[in-house]
């Protein structure tokens, strides 16, 4: 059997909110209930919306919830660099294992296209499906409208993700999304691309992680098959909603942990509610030490929706 290795991969594009603590819990939870490892990782690739001083602040927010991990870019580990920023040759090491195979192509078509594919697509991000115009030009030499990206060739059938919380989701990539982008052209490489290099190459077992990102799930996992790695698991929780069942709004409670923090509220109360709002544990303030002791992540199973009760984020 395989140890599990667990990963938290927040963009440090600004303080943690309770949607990214949920997952954060989570995660750490499904790691240390079974005496595996979690990694935490930066996913620093959208340089314009890095945050200057935000990953420190969110490895501290982290911390002060009562969560640990065993490896990240401050305690280093045996697959570092932990940042994303500083692994730009492993993610040219794979476009240029799979061009080696004919799996991907070159694309000058508009930046439009093409802009936002270095950060995580949440929902509504996500442009319309390309339509495959520069697949049959092949990767050799011709007169460029822009720098070129890099497109993954996509087959045409479905992929199948077994999600340890949601079931089965089936997708045609191809018809769904199409041939998605490895690389813009202006040289960063796409959240896609990297997520999947470093889930592999950082030997993670199980992606854990919120709802909004399971549209991208088959695109990874054809990925990492294409690639020839071992596949991960997957499991996307639900996601944190206000009382009313509506997304988290700024009034509604979708306030950050530095906020609450500030408010005197303290990581117990924090930990307590979104246990309670995931259905992991009945009300009431607890440690994240006193959740693991009776962590029984099936509860989450099927759920897409953990409404906070009202006043949650008050504390
Ligand atoms: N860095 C991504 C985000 O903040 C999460 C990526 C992932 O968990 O796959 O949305």
């Amino acid at each position: 059997m395989r140890v599990y290795r667990g990963r938290f991969a927040p963009s440090p594009t600004g303080d943690l909110h309770l949607g990214s603590a949920a997952a954060a819990l989570v995660a750490w939870g499904s790691a240390r209930a079974c005496e595996g490892a979690l990694v935490l990782r930066v996913e620093d690739l959208d340089r314009p919306r890095v945050v200057p001083g935000a990953e420190r602040r969110q490895l501290e927010d982290l911390a002060w919830l009562g969560l640990d991990w065993d490896e990240g870019p401050d305690r280093g580990g045996p697959h570092a660099p932990y940042r994303q920023s500083e692994r730009g040759e492993h993610y040219q090491a794979a476009i240029a294992a799979l061009a080696r195979r004919n799996l991907v192509y070159l694309c000058d078509c508009s930046r439009a296209d093409i802009a936002r594919v270095a950060s995580a697509p949440h929902p509504g991000d996500e442009g319309p499906r390309y339509p495959g115009t520069c697949r049959d030009h092949g990767r050799g030499p011709r007169e460029w409208k822009r720098p070129p990206a890099v497109r993954l060739r996509v087959p045409d059938r479905d992929v199948v993700v077994h999600d340890a919380l949601q079931g089965e989701v089936r997708q045609n990539v191809w018809r769904t999304v199409g041939d998605f982008v490895l690389r813009r052209g202006d040289g960063v490489h796409a959240y896609q691309l990297a997520v999947v290099v470093d889930d592999l190459a950082m030997g993670v077992t199980e992606v854990v992680r919120g709802t909004d990102l399971l549209a991208s799930a088959p695109r990874q996992a054809l990925l990492a098959e294409l690639l020839g790695g071992t596949p991960r698991g997957f499991a996307h929780l639900p996601m944190i909603v206000g009382p009313d069942g509506t997304r988290l709004a700024k009034r509604g409670g979708d306030v950050t942990l530095r906020e609450l923090r500030a408010a005197g509220t303290s990581a117990e109360t924090v930990v307590g509610r979104l246990a309670y709002a995931l259905g992991l544990a009945d009300a009431g303030a607890r440690s994240a030490r006193a959740l693991l002791a009776r962590f029984d992540r099936d509860r989450l199973r099927g759920r897409v929706a953990a409404p906070l009760s009202s006043g949650a984020a008050a504390g």
